[in-house]
């Protein structure tokens, strides 16, 4: 049997359609069978619950993922909590956040877990080094200060509220910026060498992708960054392939 994913996309939201079309485009060129669920924005949070319970028992799908935002009448929370555990390919699941928490992590938020491992292929060592979170969002900032507190970096999260931000963002060995704000960290906030690795996607009024990060400024300053498009989008979508194949092998346990 070939790993099975379940992408359920409720409403009409221009970019949840583009990124749920690219997740079908990827699972399709490594051999996962994906299943888009394709829902009104009508659709109660009932309905959408009752959708989710028939996953759960499909032994042909190993990983539902419910592409967010949901519409606002549905609580996101509710959703994700009915998501098997073993099935929940976003890690968002509270049993997910909370392995992840106490070192022991099953499935992890894919983002994060693409910037570690983008992280680990340059072959740096987080040991010892300062670590910077830019946002404190539970599907980035949080999970992605959880994993590089266990890789042994001294972490640092910031957020609105944070006071002199580029005070503690020029201290950072590696800086990782998700707050969703087009061109925000310049290169005087950034440490000369740093690793810079840019979450954010923002969509500009000529239509642009860009970043959290201003790229021509921080790239003279930093010792690596990644670009938007084309960095941690891409790896995103790798990780959700990765956690499909992990929750695959759950079955044969
Ligand atoms: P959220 O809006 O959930 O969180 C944003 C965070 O940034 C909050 O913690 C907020 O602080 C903080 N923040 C906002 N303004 C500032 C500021 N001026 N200074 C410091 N911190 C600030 O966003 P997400 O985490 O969901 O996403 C962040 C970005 O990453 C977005 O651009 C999103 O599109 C992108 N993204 C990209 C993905 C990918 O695959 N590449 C995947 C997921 C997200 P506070 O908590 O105080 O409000």
């Amino acid at each position: 049997m070939a790993p099975g994913l379940a992408v359920i996309l409720v409403g009409e939201d221009p970019a949840s359609k583009v990124y749920v079309s690219h997740k079908e485009k990827a699972c399709q060129e490594v051999g996962i069978k994906s299943e888009v669920l394709r829902l009104p924005a009508t659709t109660s949070e009932n309905e959408l619950l009752q959708v989710v319970k028939e996953l759960n028992l499909r032994k042909d799908i190993h990983g539902i993922l419910v592409q967010l935002p949901l519409p606002s009448v549905i609580r996101e929370e509710k959703v994700i909590a009915m998501i098997s555990p073993h099935k929940d390919v976003d890690g968002f699941h509270p049993v997910n956040m909370g392995s992840l928490l106490i070192g022991r992590p099953r499935l992890i938020p894919c983002t994060p877990l693409g910037c570690l491992k983008l992280i680990q292929e340059l072959g740096y060592d987080l040991s010892g080094k300062r670590a910077v979170v830019v946002g404190r969002s539970n599907i980035v900032g949080k999970p992605m200060a959880a994993l590089l507190i266990h890789a042994n970096a001294t972490v640092t999260v910031c957020h609105s509220r944070t006071k002199d931000l580029a005070e503690v963002t020029r201290e950072a060995d590696v800086l990782v910026v998700a707050i969703g704000k087009a061109n925000f960290i310049t290169g005087s906030m950034v440490k000369e060498g740093a690793l810079v690795l840019d979450v954010g996607m923002n969509r500009l009024p000529n239509s642009k992708l860009a970043g959290d990060v201003e790229f021509e400024s921080v790239s003279q300053v930093a010792g690596w960054l990644t670009p938007v498009p084309g960095g941690v989008g891409p790896m995103t979508i790798a990780m959700l392939l990765n956690n499909t194949l992990e929750a695959f092998s759950y079955v044969a346990e």
